[in-house]
């Protein structure tokens, strides 16, 4: 997985000393955010699994801290993220998080808690990465036989576009509201380059033709045409991979359609907030859908889908979305150390869910089963130690 300026971060790693001729295995520390809802349910097994994988791929140790954060720390305390969890989060290597919000939980202004909004804003986490593939045995809606080749990530700008407004909205009497989104050149300049190197990446190891489309709106709005400018010009600078750019409308149909021919897209956050949605669908459900909000020097690692309120509290919410999104954890570190025993972690994690959905006995509500969130964690534990490197 590309990193956020592709350069390497300082390492937290502890240093690779060798003892009785073993060079000793990496330490990674993890800000862990348990959140609301279903989030402790679905993080306790990712995290189980995480340790698993590490020890089988002989990777490295994950120490975890977990702090807190959220709608329910917000209706307890007043604070949504309190000052020593950005801290933590800052100074850990990466970040877990579940998901956080509760729809009866608001500010006085009638919205709702989202700490990991603000969590992307704080630590610059401009590309959200929501990588759509279909393994066999997931619920696709496609009856196309083509839907099983579907592999391809949507970049979601993660801290500007309409989001950059929240908070600012403004409301005058009950006759007008007003939100305004925000494009910079910084931003879109370096959200492009990841695209870009992330379709390169992803040809170079076999999994895609090495295109990036820039999803848009450029035919209507100002904001949207400068936006697609300097996707062009960026464009440029990576003359090996393929640069197109469409109408968001066009390519909600081509989601339904012919998703398999899509690579890389790169969108705007409201737009890849939505679309980011369309995709879990066709993964099958939203618990199988991960992501990774990634910036220069940190990165987020959490499900695409919310807190589940309607589920909550009754153990059968599917942690496969929050296991995968662990796999990217991996596979980020990985890349950003030098250490290729994650990436096979990583690659070991999304092996042992795919082993499990094709088994088919153990799955949640949601792909059809009757098994609880914890099944589904062990059996993916049991799937991560017995899998051959
Ligand atoms: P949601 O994603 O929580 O739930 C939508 C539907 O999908 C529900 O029927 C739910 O039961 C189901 N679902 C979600 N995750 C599941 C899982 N792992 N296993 C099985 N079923 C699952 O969306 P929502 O109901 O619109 O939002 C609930 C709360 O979550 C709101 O407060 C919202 O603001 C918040 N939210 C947070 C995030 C985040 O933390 N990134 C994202 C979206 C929504």
């Amino acid at each position: 997985m590309v990193s956020g300026s592709g350069k390497r971060r300082r390492s937290c790693a502890a240093a690779m000393v060798c003892e009785n001729g073993q060079p000793m295995r990496p330490t990674f520390h993890i800000a862990v955010f348990e959140g609301d809802g279903i989030g402790p349910e679905i993080m306790a097994p990712a995290l189980r699994v995480l340790k698993t994988a590490a020890e089988a791929s002989r990777a490295c140790t994950f120490t975890f801290e977990t702090v807190p954060a959220g709608a329910a720390h917000y209706a307890e305390s007043g604070v949504a993220l309190p000052p020593s969890s950005l801290k933590a989060a800052r100074e850990a290597d990466a970040i877990l998080l579940s998901a956080m919000g509760l729809p009866h939980v608001r500010y006085p202004d009638g919205t709702e808690i989202s700490p990991q909004i603000e969590l992307r804003m704080a630590l610059d986490l401009y590309a959200g990465m929501r990588p759509v593939f279909v393994l066999p045995g997931a619920n696709c809606p496609l009856s196309d036989p083509r839907a099983l080749d579907i592999d391809f990530v949507l970049v979601r700008e993660s801290t500007e576009g309409l989001f950059a407004s929240v908070g600012r909205g403004v409301v005058d009497g009950d006759s007008e509201a007003r939100e305004t989104l925000r494009i910079t050149r910084k931003t879109s300049e370096k959200l492009f380059d990841f695209a870009f190197r992330l379709a390169r990446q992803r040809k170079q190891s076999g999994r895609g033709r090495g295109e990036v489309i820039c999803v848009d709106k450029a035919n209507v709005f100002k904001a949207f045409a400068f936006f697609r400018d300097i996707f062009v010009e960026r464009s440029a600078e990576f003359s090996d991979i393929g640069a197109s750019a469409e109408y968001v409308d066009a390519i909600a149909m081509r989601f339904v359609q012919r998703p398999w021919e899509f690579d890389v897209l790169v969108t705007e956050n409201m737009f890849g907030d939505i679309l980011s949605d369309l995709g879990a669908g066709i993964m099958g459900s939203l618990g199988l859908a991960p992501s990774g909000d990634i910036g220069d020097e940190h990165a987020v690692f959490q499900p695409c889908h919310g807190s589940a309120p309607d589920i909550a509290g009754r153990g059968v919410a599917n942690p496969m979305a929050m296991i995968l999104s662990a796999a990217m954890m991996a596979d980020w570190l990985g890349h950003q150390h030098a250490e290729p025993g994650l990436i096979a972690c990583g690659e070991r994690i999304r092996r042992a869910v795919g082993e499990v959905l094709v088994e088919g006995n153990t799955l949640t509500a949601d792909l059809g089963g009757s098994a609880t969130t914890d099944m589904v964690g062990l059996a993916v534990e049991q799937a991560c130690g017995e899998l051959v490197a």
